[in-house]
């Protein structure tokens, strides 16, 4: 161990550092190269106290969640990743007249916050229980299904700063937007996320997650990795559509394929990279706007070192 792994380890405990650990064990693409360190720190004192001494030896980092939205170079991601998934995952509830206000940690999956309400009998937020992140992913990337989207729910997030500051931002601060938000463009971690909830029957919220999660079953090919939709939704368009009419169903580079099942989604179908990942996602933006002239962007995001 060297030294800077000794220092995160005196802070986390052993168990929680890993020395280049293979990203491809941590995202849903199952691809990716190695981190440097992969740090679980187990609360807000031990996150604080590595990103000091993160800074202190100027080590860059990345924080991570379920990795379901993430294409991880195969060259690696220098320096450390902070991963918060499993751990932050408390939740306390707080019932009003209506229904509740809920606080959960941004580790918690987006699953186990689903199930958890169903059982509170708390409606809105069928939308997420088959969205395969955590909270502090989904709050990142204001992620949304089926008509519904975090930005409707949320109160708002607590965050830390790269400097150890702690802030509460409400709903409008974060500036939520079509998988957008604050926390990309400034150096934020999330901690939980306040959201609001109003009382529903427990029968009426389980139909309705389980008629998303069977569309889901039909129409997405979760038999695969993936990272769930590869490009963000063109104005007044979608992108499996184009996608599906430019001819690249089933079109493939070595193990990445444009799924048949849904053109919208890159799958792994074994033995892919994420630069073939890449390649094919760069095809198929090229195709479609020569077809088109309609530019796909990434909702995947890229991390890691692509030079
Ligand atoms: C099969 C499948 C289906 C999907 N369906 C949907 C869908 O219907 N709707 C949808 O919106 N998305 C969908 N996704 C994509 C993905 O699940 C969401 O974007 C999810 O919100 C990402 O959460 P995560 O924890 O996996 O984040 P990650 O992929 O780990 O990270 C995503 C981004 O958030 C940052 N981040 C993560 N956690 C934190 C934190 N605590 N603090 C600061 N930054 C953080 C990362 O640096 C990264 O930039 C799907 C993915 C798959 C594989």
């Amino acid at each position: 161990m060297d030294s800077l792994a000794s220092r995160i380890a005196a802070i986390t405990g052993e168990d929680n550092l890993r020395i280049d650990e293979p990203m491809s064990e941590h995202t849903t693409f199952r691809t990716g190269g190695n981190a440097g360190y992969f740090i679980v720190p187990a609360n807000e004192e031990q996150l604080h106290a590595v990103i000091a001494l993160l800074k202190e030896t100027e080590t860059p980092f990345l924080v991570t969640g379920r990795g379901s939205n993430l294409l991880v170079s195969d060259k690696g991601i220098e320096g450390a990743v902070i991963n918060i998934y499993h751990t932050f995952d408390e939740i306390s509830i707080e019932r009003n007249v209506d229904g509740a206000v809920v606080r959960a940690g941004a580790g918690i999956t987006l699953a186990a916050l689903a199930s958890r309400l169903l059982k509170e009998e708390l409606k809105g937020f069928e939308f997420a229980s088959g969205i395969p992140g955590t909270l502090g992913g989904a709050v990142v990337m204001n992620a949304g299904a089926y008509g519904g989207e975090i930005k409707d729910v949320l109160v708002s997030a607590r965050c830390m700063d790269y400097d150890g500051n702690l802030y509460e931002f409400s709903n409008e601060e974060l500036q939520l937007s079509y998988r957008h938000s604050l926390i990309m463009e400034r150096k934020l971690i999330v901690l939980e996320a306040v959201l609001e909830f109003r009382s529903g029957r427990y029968e009426d919220i389980k139909a309705l997650m389980d008629d998303f999660n069977g569309r889901r079953r039909d129409k997405q090919p979760l038999e695969y990795p993936s990272a769930g939709s590869t490009f963000k939704r063109p104005e007044g368009n979608f992108a499996g559509k184009l996608i599906m009419e430019a001819g690249l169903a089933g079109f493939s580079v070595n193990g990445a394929q444009v799924s048949s099942k849904h053109c919208g989604f890159v799958i792994n179908t074994g033995n892919a990279t994420s630069s073939d990942i890449y390649e094919l996602m760069q095809h198929v933006e090229k195709v479609v706007y020569d077809k088109t002239g309609i530019k796909l962007e990434p909702e995947v995001r890229l991390v890691g070192n692509w030079g």
